[in-house]
């Protein structure tokens, strides 16, 4: 099994607004916007979140424009980073990926859903079921009914070597993954329950919906990665995503 990370562009934030409160306020950094694509050793391939819509290479504001969120959160993406051209930098096209799952639908995390109506889609059916109903999951970029999805509950393995772990906080039943590799062991893909850093070495919580509900998903992940000695990749950390092997250069297995 191989795991890609794969690069679709960045935010310009307001670091202490959005993802560290009382660490870096008011201090403006570009952010990683990841997607993950596992290949499974039976040749399926599995893309985890799906980024940010292409729009935003040529409007910015595509998504927030007049919204509060559109001072502190600037989406930055170029033509290379949208999803098409990052697979076609693997030799892959949308029709080629058998499986999509969502960790959570916010717009960094979904937004190219629709270019997968030929893939089965996962999704948690609660945190589902909560987005369609929140002004903060704008339902334009999942809420297609072209697409296919397979909502579940609970922590599925949704492949061998593929687990799902519930870490709400950032949103209602939100999903990190457990990911296990032959030769590099247990990657937890923490999503958004873990920001960046900054968040675990300040006890910094603020920037999640629900702060004391991310805190105890956090330990959660951390006495998992604990037991498991697995690496953890933050959600949205631009000083780990220097250090990480990306797409299309390198890989995990
Ligand atoms: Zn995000």
């Amino acid at each position: 099994m191989k795991l890609h990370i794969l690069f679709l562009g960045e935010a310009c934030i307001d670091k202490g607004a959005v993802i560290s409160p009382g660490v870096d306020d008011g201090k403006r950094v570009h952010i990683p916007i990841p997607g993950y694509l596992i290949q499974t050793d039976d040749g399926k391939n599995v893309l985890i979140d799906t980024g940010m819509h292409k729009n935003h290479i040529d409007d910015p504001e595509y998504t927030f424009k007049g919204q509060e969120i559109s001072k502190i959160l600037l989406p930055e993406m170029r033509p290379e980073d949208s999803m098409v051209r990052r697979l076609a930098a693997l030799d892959l096209s949308p029709q080629d990926i058998h499986y999509v799952i969502n960790t959570h639908l916010h717009f960094d995390h979904c937004g190219n859903n629709y270019l997968f109506k030929d893939s089965t889609i996962y999704a948690n059916k609660q945190h589902y079921a909560f987005a369609l109903e929140s002004p903060n999951f704008p339902n334009q970029y999942f809420d297609l009914p072209q697409l296919k999805y397979e909502l579940l509950e609970g922590e599925p393995e949704i492949f061998p070597g593929v687990q799902a772990v519930l870490t709400p906080g950032h949103a209602p039943y939100h999903w990190s993954f457990l990911v296990s590799l032959k030769h590099e062991g247990h990657i937890l893909l923490c999503s958004d329950a873990i920001y960046c850093q900054d968040n675990l070495d300040h006890d910094a919580w603020g920037g999640q919906a629900e702060p004391e509900v991310a805190k105890e998903s956090a330990k959660k992940l951390l006495a998992i990665a604990d037991e498991k000695d697995a690496m953890m990749v933050y959600g949205h950390d631009p000083d780990q995503w220097r250090t990480l092997r990306k797409a299309p250069y390198a890989f995990y297995s």
